[in-house]
């Protein structure tokens, strides 16, 4: 039956093109590739803009980091690789604000990639940084030329972050990393008010075990949880830890192109899940067949 059923799903998802409604079948390195982008990428300095009210870009090309201003001073979401704060740090000079107005610092999950620049970002500004709980053992590792990582605030799943008159809330979104966290927050434009969804990452990076994984045998089932409450999170404007995750080249290019702002993407939001929630589903069935298979081999063996 197993064989079948993977036959099934891989069909399925092949076949999925063929209707127009269906996003474009990507396994997880594809999903692993565009979000990561080239090395030269990561380090790229994308130029800083505003994308809705107080929320502005101030990342890398395939490295996200977002800015919100406010009267109390300012939110910094991602600090990326340590070798990218300066980086930042420019871009938020750039749109004319002040590093040193950082006070308070979160990120998305406890990879290298957006959160080892924490501890050079809190020696610059002294901000705060508020961390999900399950992800403080992955964070307390990355430690950039032996700098220590101190958290100040532990958060747990819907814990707000209310400061200058903005609310976060964190969402504990775990998979990708046990306190993978998803950032969500109304932002104010024209006398409108926009859900802003940041995702963490819906990602299965390379090496990622699905099946029989000893160490968290729980992961498939945080994956499948993950992908429920990210549907269930009302959304105008995705973003995401890495700019392709929300188009974020494609959209820029169309700032003041027309009265709508490019960043206003609910569909866009769907499709991202949906085309992390195939790939995951996929690996997994990949995953569940190679183990029946020598499950299979080892008892004709016997
Ligand atoms: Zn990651």
């Amino acid at each position: 039956m197993r064989p079948l059923y993977v036959c099934a799903a891989l069909l399925a998802a092949f076949a999925a093109p063929l209707f127009s409604q269906t996003p474009k079948v990507m396994m997880p390195e594809d999903l692993f590739r565009r979000n990561i982008g080239t090395k030269e990428s990561q380090h790229k300095q994308f130029p800083p803009f505003k994308i809705v009210g107080n929320l502005y870009y101030v990342g890398t090309e395939s490295l996200a980091s977002f800015l919100i201003v406010t009267p109390a001073g300012d939110i910094l979401i991602n600090s990326c690789y340590e070798k990218d704060v300066p980086t930042i740090k420019n871009s938020v000079e750039k749109l004319g604000f002040r590093f040193s107005d950082i006070k308070i610092l979160l990120g998305s999950h406890a990879h290298a990639d957006h959160m080892e620049g924490d501890a050079l970002v809190k020696q610059l500004t002294g901000a705060r940084l508020m961390v999900m709980e399950k992800d403080i053992p992955g964070l307390l590792k990355i430690m950039p030329e032996g700098k220590p990582q101190v958290v100040d605030r532990v958060l747990q799943d819907k814990a707000e972050v209310n400061w200058g008159g903005v609310s976060l809330i964190a969402r504990l979104t775990p998979g990708h990393t046990p306190g993978c966290t998803t950032w969500t927050t109304k932002i104010q434009e024209n006398g409108k008010s926009y859900n802003v969804v940041i995702i963490c990452s819906l990602g299965v990076n390379p090496g990622y075990q699905l099946v029989n994984n000893k160490q968290n045998p729980l992961i498939a089932a945080e994956y499948t949880r993950t992908f429920k409450v990210m549907r269930s999170l009302p959304c105008d404007i995705p973003l995401g830890s890495h700019p392709a995750m929300f188009d974020m080249a494609e959209k820029y290019a169309k700032i003041g192109k027309s009265a709508t702002n490019p960043f206003i993407d609910p569909e866009g939001y769907i499709k991202e899940i949906d085309v992390n929630e195939q790939a995951f589903n996929l690996r997994r069935a990949q995953q569940l067949e190679a183990i029946e298979s020598s499950t299979a081999g080892a008892s004709t063996a016997q």
